[in-house]
Formats: C-alpha cells, sequence, structure tokens
C-alpha cells in the first residue's frame, strides 16, 4: 500500500475499500474505542444499503452450517458478504468459535467474504453495541448482506440480533422439542423459523407442530406469520427457500416499515451506549465509589443512598423523596 494511502482517515479508507480499514474498526468497536464516534460521523450517511441477517438458534441445531450454504448461495449470486460471528458466552477468547470457523476456511480465501468472530469483553450491553457498531462497518464497506451469527441462544444472544432486519431462527429435531422452543421465547424472536437437519426422523413433525403454534400466535390481518421452513444445512438442501423466506420478510415490512424498524434499533444503540458510558462515569475514576462506602459507614440503607446519587446525576433536588 502507498504511504500516502495509509495516512487516509480510516474511514476513509474504510469506505474505499480497504478491508484491512474492516477488521481494524471492528475491534475498535469491540473496544469501546472512543475514536469510533468520529468513524460514526462519517460513515453514518452512507449507511443503510446492506441486508442485515440474524442467524441464531440452541447450539448444534446447525447454525454455522447453514451461514456457511447461505454465504455458498449469496456468491453464487455475486453478493459481497460479510459474517459476524458473535459469541456473548465466552468473555476471553471466543475460542469456542475457532471449530466451526474452521469449516468456513474455504469461504476466507473469497474476497467477496469477510468473516469475523466476536466475543464479549465486559458487559452483554456493550457486544450488543458493538454488533451494531460492527455491522454499520460492514455495510459502509459494502458489502450486499450482512450475517450476525449467535452461538447459543438466550436474551444475550437475542439482545445480538435484533440488530438484524430480519431474524432466522434454526432448530433441529433433538436439540430440544418444539414445545421448548416455544416456551423459551425464540417463536416471538424468529422472522423466519428453520427446522434444519431435515434429513433426520422428526424433523417435518417438527415443523408441523411450529407451525400450528406460529399461526396460533400470531394470525392476525397484516401481520407477519413467521415461516416454517425445513432445510438440511449438511446436505444444501432448501438454502435459497430460506434467502426467499428472508426478501418475502422484507417485502413484507417494506420500505417505510423497515426504516420505522431501523430507527427503533439506532434508538437501542442510544440506549446501549449511554448505559455504557453512566456506568463508566458513575464507577470509573473518579466516581461514586468511594462515597458509596462512606455513606454505607454511616448506617444509611442502600435504597436510600442511591436515591439520593439519582438525583444528583439526574439533578433534581430531593425528587426521590417526593414521590412519597
Ligand atoms: P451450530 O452449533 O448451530 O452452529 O451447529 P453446526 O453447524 O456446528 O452443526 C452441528 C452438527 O450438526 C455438525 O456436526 C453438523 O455437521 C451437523 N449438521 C448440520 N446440518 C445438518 C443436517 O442438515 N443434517 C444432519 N444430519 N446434520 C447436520
Amino acid at each position: 500500500m502507498p504511504v500516502a494511502e495509509t495516512r487516509k482517515p480510516i474511514a476513509e479508507r474504510l469506505l474505499s475499500g480497504d478491508r484491512g480499514a474492516v477488521a481494524r474498526l471492528i475491534t475498535w468497536a469491540e473496544n469501546g474505542d472512543p475514536r469510533f464516534g468520529a468513524v460514526q460521523e462519517r460513515i453514518y450517511p452512507e449507511l443503510g444499503r446492506a441486508r442485515r441477517l440474524g442467524i441464531t438458534g440452541p447450539p448444534g441445531a446447525g447454525k454455522s452450517t447453514l451461514v456457511n450454504e447461505l454465504v455458498g448461495e449469496l456468491r453464487a449470486a455475486e453478493r459481497q458478504v460479510g459474517v459476524l460471528a458473535v459469541d456473548p458466552s465466552s468473555p476471553f477468547t471466543g475460542g469456542a468459535l475457532l471449530g466451526d470457523r474452521i469449516r468456513m476456511e474455504a469461504r476466507t480465501t473469497d474476497p467477496g467474504v469477510f468473516i469475523r468472530s466476536m466475543a464479549s469483553r465486559e458487559s452483554h450491553g456493550g457486544l450488543a453495541r458493538a454488533t451494531i457498531d460492527a455491522c454499520d462497518v460492514m455495510d459502509a464497506f459494502g458489502f450486499d448482506d450482512v450475517l450476525i451469527e449467535t452461538v447459543g441462544v438466550g436474551q444475550a444472544e437475542y439482545d445480538v440480533v435484533s440488530a438484524a432486519d430480519t431474524v432466522v431462527v434454526v432448530l433441529c429435531p433433538g436439540a430440544g422439542d418444539s414445545i421448548q422452543a416455544m416456551k423459551s421465547g425464540l417463536l416471538e424472536v424468529a422472522d423466519v423459523l428453520v427446522v434444519n437437519k431435515d434429513d433426520l426422523p422428526g424433523a417435518h413433525r417438527m415443523a408441523a407442530d411450529l407451525d400450528e403454534a406460529v399461526h396460533i400466535r400470531l394470525a392476525g390481518r397484516g401481520r407477519w406469520v413467521t415461516p416454517v421452513l425445513t432445510a438440511s444445512a449438511g446436505k444444501g438442501k432448501g438454502i435459497a427457500a430460506v434467502l426467499e423466506a428472508v426478501q418475502r420478510h422484507r417485502e413484507h415490512l417494506g420500505e417505510e416499515g423497515l426504516a420505522a424498524a431501523r430507527v427503533e434499533k439506532r434508538a437501542t444503540q442510544v440506549r446501549l451506549a449511554l448505559g455504557e458510558r453512566l456506568d463508566e462515569a458513575l464507577w470509573g475514576e473518579g466516581g461514586f465509589q468511594q462515597r458509596v462506602e462512606r455513606e454505607l459507614a454511616t448506617g444509611r440503607t442502600p435504597y436510600a443512598i442511591a436515591g439520593d446519587l439519582l438525583d444528583d446525576v439526574l439533578d433534581r433536588p430531593g425528587a426521590s423523596e417526593e414521590e412519597e
């Protein structure tokens, strides 16, 4: 790379298609690097072109295999694809993802694909916020599709995939039955349900049960009724149908619906960013810790102290007492 290139601001390098800038900026996002704010300022007007697709479901359901197949299908359509594999449960190395990623190796030599693992450094809220930032980076770079894959399933995973325009939930027979899936709130987050491993017994039965449950819960005029598909990612079967269902969901939302949903997600991003900053400001250096310890030593109760601190932070004198 010519020296002049490396001196260009990183946001400009990203927008001019420098893959190194993608990697670096996602690291900034992960670390909550304060320099990301200026980058966001520059790239924000460029955002919104990429389709953001979330893929979640219990471990072993076949998410990684499906993502690999989806990438293949999208590449065949000459779309540029970014993949974010997010693991809220492994705070240190993201090592759990490594095995999964090896299967993706064939894709990593393809310049039309960019794969990145992200793991939780601090709070779950931080990872959800970082995922949105990482999607923005990939969007600004020019990827047509950004796939956000989570390792497991749970509240932290839902928070992460909610950065997506469309959420695909992957299940399979054996890894928990359909009743469990219904109870776990998976149906509520799913825009598309895929019962994977339809080469195994029980898959079609499971799909029929889920389909019935979805209809009972969601059917109503104008509402999107989550389609339940069967597929075999392992055999490369039913992959195009998943993408078609995703497309139908986008069409159902329409431009206005998509824009409204995205604004709602941006508000969540503001909330998460504010939460992180408040936490740092309140409990980082020069924060409340010592004052709290002093007041506890005088015998004051935690709620009384918390009430006072809240009043201080919100600059409202004694408001909590007025609520009496
Ligand atoms: P993840 O944990 O949800 O990402 O699941 P993986 O993609 O790692 O898949 C878990 C296991 O299921 C692996 O051994 C896959 O080879 C296997 N698998 C994936 N798709 C299929 C399928 O369609 N049929 C069968 N029989 N096995 C599959």
